[in-house]
């Protein structure tokens, strides 16, 4: 598998391509699962990554939730599906199940996908405009924060009507920049050194 390729479709970086199988490896793992997602990245192939028109179908099982994929097993007797992420395997299908018409989730060739949410009711106006956080290691060399500054200038340039953006800078401490603020430039200074909760961390910001 070329994963710069599938990098390019998905917009999607990870540390790791393969699961750990078992708790003691990822307990020995330097750098945690997980994933880099890069949103506004124009996909080389946008045919290529599916818009399904429904929201994500999740995984009942107390504090899970994860969304039905192609590494979910399926089984059609019973109209279920198992979740990959903790086993659970009495997820239901709410749509009809045919073998011969499986919700695209499931193909191999769709990893990644892209949802279309149906108006929620309990939103009129529909989902608020979408947010961006910019989050800079501020202790990176001066020569490639410098074209980190001008990318991000870049970037803001092309960002759709309404959207929200944030930044965080960190390094010994960690900058909450009040970009909203107009009368100068405003900025809230968390300690590197003290742990905050979450909550102490909105009552600052906020
Ligand atoms: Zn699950």
């Amino acid at each position: 598998m070329d994963f710069a390729e599938l990098e390019a479709v998905e917009g999607l970086r990870w540390p790791w391509h393969s699961w750990p199988p078992t708790t003691p490896a990822a307990a020995s793992l330097v750098v945690p699962t997980s994933v880099l997602c890069s949103p506004l990245q124009h996909p080389t192939a946008p045919d290529l990554l599916p818009l399904l028109p429904y929201a994500p179908l999740r995984c009942a099982s107390p504090g899970c939730g994860a969304a039905l994929n192609p590494f979910s097993r399926v089984h059609h007797g019973s109209a279920r599906w198992s979740c990959a992420f903790c086993g659970a395997a009495a997820n239901p299908f709410p749509r009809l199940l045919a073998p011969d018409a499986l919700p695209a989730e499931l193909f191999p060739t769709h990893s990644s996908v892209e949802y279309l949410l149906p108006p929620d009711p309990a939103e009129p106006g529909g989902p608020g405009p979408p947010a961006l956080v910019f989050v800079i290691d501020a202790a990176t060399a001066a020569e490639e924060l410098t074209v980190l500054k001008d990318e991000v200038r870049r970037l803001m340039q092309g960002l759709p009507e309404g959207i929200r953006v944030a930044l965080v800078t960190f390094a010994a401490s960690v900058w909450v920049h009040d970009l909203g603020f107009e009368g100068c430039a405003r900025v809230v200074v968390l300690n590197g050194e003290r742990e905050l909760e979450s909550d102490k961390v909105c009552e600052f910001v906020i």
